[in-house]
């Protein structure tokens, strides 16, 4: 599959971002999702949406020290990278990184970029770049899994 099918949704401040992140959730949103865009572009503001609305009830705390923080929640496992600080795309082999995108697994993945080579090919990528006061996101699926998410895809932006 090509980069064909694109689909970009307005996202206008931060309440905007974790709405998103809820409709993504709801959308059945599984298997693994590449979130691109600079520090401070709202990946982690985005997530917390998504693990929140799939039913953590605690903070999402940015996984930048740790690499991985997993959340095993009632229908599914979100894991949570943070390869910002990863060194060597290796060091993901030490730590048992394939067991982590199991079928009924949800990887979202914050500077993918940093494991390539050893991370499995993303269902989903995102993109996050400025538009005037906020963002603009960029959704491409790259599997079948990834189409059908953007099928099932509800959200309005403003
Ligand atoms: P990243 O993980 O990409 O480095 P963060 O999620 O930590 O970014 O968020 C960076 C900042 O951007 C936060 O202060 C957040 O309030 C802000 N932010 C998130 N989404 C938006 C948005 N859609 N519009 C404007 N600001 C946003
Ligand atoms: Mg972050």
């Amino acid at each position: 599959m090509s980069g064909d099918q694109l689909q970009s949704f307005f996202i206008a401040d931060e309440a905007a971002m974790v709405a998103f992140g809820g409709s993504l959730a709801a959308s059945g949103l599984g298997g693994v999702v590449f979130l691109n865009g600079d520090l401070g572009m709202g990946k982690t503001t985005l997530c917390r949406g998504i693990i929140q609305s799939a039913g953590h009830q605690g903070a999402v705390k940015s996984p930048t020290y740790t690499l991985v923080e997993p959340y095993e929640l009632e229908d599914r496992d979100i894991y949570h990278f943070d390869l910002y600080r990863l060194g060597d795309p290796e060091e993901l082999e030490y730590f048992g990184v394939r067991d982590y995108f199991h079928d009924n697994a949800l990887c979202l993945i914050e500077w993918p970029e940093k494991g390539e080579g050893v991370l499995p090919p993303a269902d989903m990528l995102l993109n996050i770049t400025v538009q005037n006061e906020g963002r603009l996101i960029e959704l491409q699926p790259q599997t079948l899994k990834g189409q059908q998410l953007l099928a099932n895809l509800q959200f309005d932006s403003e």
